[in-house]
């Protein structure tokens, strides 16, 4: 198995165009857990680990007003750490920290988590609702994708050969009350999530100016439900507004039964994970 280990993001271009069968290694805890249950040879391995900068976490001012800019080879860990991070995009730091468990954090990448494509990895509810997008190099030349055009089913993104996720840009959220992350697994570590919710709420007087609900878990992809966030903007942050947007998260998502959950547990959790918001510290009193 020829093992490459470029140094550089132009080496990584050249090499995967020169072996556009070749698969990417980042933190190697899902391609390699794969590979080795597959048994089948890897074939040639472009591996991410060496190349200088490739993780760097920086805060950045767009078009369209503050971001933070994280690159593909940032660990959870790194995340974790970051203040820039921590401070600015405070649902992404509790992504992180509901993820595995720290020798996983340690090794494993926010580019590897994204293009694993896995309905239940857990930092995609969080950017989907932060609207973030990666930026896709080759020696095509780069090009940026919204995570929705990005991840396209499980396992399934719009990755084409000789492309390299380099960095993911995250617009920094601005007047959100709330930033909750939450994820129902059958242990507290190193669980692999039976459903999560990323969620961001903007409260202005009493009333939701804005509302932002993502679910992993609970279908092919990462699940917003517009018509939950219709239900709750404009109204108090009480139980009765959130039982009935859960009635229509449950509607929105689309559940498989496997080994960790059946179809049915999946939907009505996805629902009652809402009315935890009512619990949601300096929310004032409701109904
Ligand atoms: C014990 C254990 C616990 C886990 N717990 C969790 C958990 O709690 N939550 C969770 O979400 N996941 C979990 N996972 C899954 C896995 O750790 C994550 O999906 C992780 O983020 C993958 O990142 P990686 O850097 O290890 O990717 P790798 O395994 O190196 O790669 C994964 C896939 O992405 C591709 N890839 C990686 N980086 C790039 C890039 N920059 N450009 C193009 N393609 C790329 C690879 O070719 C491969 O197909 C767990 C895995 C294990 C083994």
């Amino acid at each position: 198995m020829p093992l490459l280990l470029p140094t550089g993001l132009n080496e990584v271009l050249d090499l995967l165009a020169e072996h556009p069968e070749a698969r990417v290694l980042a933190g190697g805890t899902d391609l390699l857990v794969r590979l080795r249950a597959c048994g089948a040879s890897p074939g040639t391995i472009v591996s991410l680990e060496r190349v200088a900068g490739l993780g760097r976490i920086e805060a950045l001012e767009t078009a369209t007003g503050p971001a933070v800019r994280i690159g593909a080879t940032a660990t959870m860990t790194d995340l974790l750490r970051s203040d820039t991070v921590h401070q600015r995009l405070p649902l992404l730091h509790r992504a992180a920290s509901a993820f595995a468990a720290p020798t996983v954090r340690n090794a494993a990448t926010l580019g590897g988590n994204i293009c694993t494509a896995s309905p239940a990895a857990d930092t995609l509810p969080a950017l989907l609702v932060m609207n973030a997008s990666v930026e896709l190099a080759s020696r095509r030349g780069a090009r940026i994708l919204p995570i929705p055009h990005f991840v396209l089913g499980p396992g399934r993104t719009a990755l084409e050969p000789g492309e390299v996720l380099s960095g993911v840009v995250v617009p920094v959220p601005r007047g959100f009350t709330f930033h909750h992350f939450e994820k129902v697994g059958q242990r507290r570590a190193m669980a692999i999530a039976v459903v999560s919710l990323a969620a961001m709420l903007a409260v202005e007087d009493g009333r939701i100016r804005e509302a932002r609900l993502a679910w992993g878990s609970v279908g092919p992809t990462v699940i917003r439900s517009p018509e939950a966030e219709a239900i709750l903007r404009g109204g108090r942050l009480t139980l009765s507004a959130l039982a009935e947007a859960a009635r229509a998260a449950r509607r929105a998502v689309a559940p498989i039964s496997d080994i960790r959950a059946s179809a049915d547990y999946r939907r009505q959790v996805a629902g009652n994970l809402l009315l935890r918001l009512a619990d949601l510290p300096g929310r004032g009193p409701g109904d």
